[in-house]
């Protein structure tokens, strides 16, 4: 819209109503709405309108400001249906290799209550010395740890008696088929926590 058109238009002045028609014949019914009789308005009205339109202005700034607020708020996450039927299955998968894991462990365990930890126990014979089927390894905490090559059980100081009644200084006084591997000394600090850390525990 030109400023001549926006220009207050007096019922005498035809041509400048053709020329705001040929601009923009939309232009003409917001002209022809606006009541040209009315006086000028005073500088009270004047102020007035502006102090209203300050605080308009100052309830968009207020509102746009919130609006920016907002999008920094966490969001709560709309999971779709194929996302929460993943989960489900997987959450039932995980389940089931706990459950499989488990039943591996007690498998072991009752192996292992079984074992003689003889060496030749997996052959025809049993060493005749009946030797045992623990390799042992002296730690550089210098503790001896063993395994039995048989059902891979575990021996250490800190061992509790097992189901057969024997501690681990039985186990350790046994003679075994194996020869025993060492590491080095290493001097340490805490030598009881180092001798308590020198072996692996199963996680519960
Ligand atoms: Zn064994």
């Amino acid at each position: 819209m030109s400023i001549k058109a926006i220009k207050p238009i007096k019922a005498d002045s035809p041509e400048t109503t053709v020329s705001a028609v040929a601009e923009n014949p939309a232009s003409t019914e917001l002209i022809q709405g606006i009541d040209t009789s009315a006086k000028p308005l005073t500088t009270e009205q004047l102020l007035a309108i502006i102090v209203s339109l300050q605080q308009e202005n100052a309830k968009a700034n207020a509102a746009l400001a919130n609006a920016i607020l907002e999008t920094t708020k966490p969001r709560e996450v709309i999971k779709t249906k194929e996302q929460l039927a993943r989960e489900a299955n997987d959450k039932m998968f995980l389940e089931q290799a706990k459950e499989l894991q488990k039943r591996q462990r007690e498998t072991k365990a009752l192996e292992q209550d079984l074992c003689d930890h003889i060496a030749g126990s997996l052959g025809e014979t049993k060493d005749v010395h009946q030797r045992t089927s623990i390799v042992w390894h002296r730690t550089d905490a210098q503790v001896d740890i063993g395994i039995c090559t048989t059902c891979g059980r575990q021996f250490h100081p800190e061992d509790k008696p097992d189901n057969q009644g024997h501690d681990y200084r039985y186990w350790r006084r046994k003679g075994s088929f194996n020869r025993i591997s060492a590491a080095g000394v290493r001097q340490f600090m805490d030598p009881l926590k180092a001798q308590h850390d020198s072996y692996l525990r199963d996680q519960e």
